[in-house]
C-alpha cells in the first residue's frame, strides 16, 4: 500500500488511524437508488470502496506533508479517550496505530509546524489534542493550529446553543493554550500552502493546496467521501449541511483538477486515497498513479 508520494518539492505521507466499514450506501447517499448502486457496485467491491453487504468503506486518516519549509499536518483523524456514544468503532478508543503511524512515517510529535483543519467534524480534529493527567492538551506541542474562519465561527455559533463534544474535547483545548490562528480564505503558508474554499460538507470547509507557484497536490477533505461520488457528483451525502452547495462545489472542484497533474489527496477514499483526477462519462474518476 502507498503511503508515501512525492510531487513537486513535497513530500507526502499517509497516516492512517482506520480503514473500515462505515455505513450502508444507500443510508449514507440520499441520492443513491438500489438501480445506480447495482450498476456500480462491481467496480466498487473490486477498489475496495463497497463491502458484500453494500456497506460503504472508508478510510480515516491524515496527510503529513514535508514542504521546504515546513511540516504540515492535514486534519487530525478521530483521536483517543474521546467519547462518542454514537460510533461505537471511535468511542473512547486506545489504541496506538495512529501515533506509531506517525513514527513510521518518521515524525515526533514535536515535529509538526502545522496543522490544518478542513473542517472542524469529528474525524478531522480527534488528534488536535490528547488526554494527559486528565486535561486535554495539544498532540502537536510546537504546532501552530490553522483554523477557517468561517469554519471556526459556524462551530463557535452551534456549540453556544449545545455543547458540541469535538469542539470542546478537540478545538477549545487549543485555543485556551493559544496555539491557534483562525484564518481567512486567503491565507497562506509561505509560497507552498493555500486555501481553496470548498463550501457545502460544512459551510466553511476548505481544501488545502500545496506546492510553489501551482498545485502540486490538494487536500480534499470531506468535499467526497466515496469514489462513487466523484463518478456522479451531484450525489450528496447525508452528512453535508447543505446538499445542494455540497454538490455544485463538488462538480466544481472535479472539473478545476480535471486533466491536470495535480494529486488530489481525498481524506476517505479507500486505500491508496490519491490519484488524479480524470473525466468519466458525465462525471470523474480519481486515478490511482
Ligand atoms: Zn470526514
Amino acid at each position: 500500500m502507498s503511503l508515501k508520494f512525492s510531487v513537486g518539492d513535497l513530500t507526502i505521507h499517509r497516516i492512517i488511524e482506520q480503514e473500515t466499514t462505515f455505513l450502508p450506501a444507500l443510508d449514507m447517499l440520499p441520492g443513491l437508488t438500489p438501480e445506480v448502486l447495482a450498476e456500480n457496485r462491481a467496480w466498487m467491491q473490486e477498489s475496495k470502496a463497497l463491502d458484500p453487504q453494500d456497506t460503504l468503506i472508508l478510510c480515516f486518516q491524515s496527510y503529513v506533508i514535508k514542504t521546504p519549509h515546513h511540516t504540515i499536518l492535514v486534519d487530525s483523524c478521530i483521536g483517543n479517550d474521546k467519547p462518542r456514544p454514537q460510533r461505537p468503532k471511535w468511542n473512547m478508543k486506545t489504541d496506538d496505530t495512529y501515533l506509531r503511524g506517525l513514527g513510521a512515517a518518521g515524525f515526533a510529535v514535536e515535529d509538526i509546524d502545522f496543522v490544518m483543519c478542513t473542517h472542524l467534524h469529528v474525524d478531522h480534529v480527534g488528534w488536535n489534542t490528547r488526554l494527559e493527567n486528565g486535561r486535554w492538551v495539544p498532540t502537536f506541542p510546537k504546532a501552530r493550529y490553522v483554523f477557517g474562519k468561517q469554519e471556526f465561527d459556524y462551530w463557535t455559533e452551534q456549540n453556544a446553543k449545545a455543547d458540541v463534544a469535538p469542539f470542546v474535547d478537540s478545538v477549545l483545548p487549543v485555543v485556551e493554550a493559544k496555539r491557534h490562528e483562525v484564518v481567512g480564505n486567503d491565507h497562506q503558508i509561505g509560497d507552498h500552502v493555500r486555501i481553496l474554499p470548498t463550501p457545502g460538507h460544512t459551510p466553511g470547509h476548505i481544501a488545502v493546496t500545496m506546492g510553489r507557484g501551482k498545485d502540486d497536490a490538494v487536500f480534499s477533505g470531506d468535499l467526497m467521501h466515496s469514489p462513487i461520488q466523484a463518478l456522479y457528483p451531484e450525489m450528496s451525502v447525508k452528512f453535508d449541511v447543505d446538499q445542494a452547495a455540497a454538490a455544485t462545489t463538488r462538480r466544481s472542484f472535479l472539473e478545476r483538477y480535471c486533466d491536470t497533474d495535480t494529486l488530489c489527496c481525498t481524506a476517505h477514499f479507500p486505500s491508496p486515497s490519491v490519484g488524479k483526477i480524470r473525466r468519466k462519462g458525465s462525471g470523474f474518476v480519481c486515478a490511482a498513479l
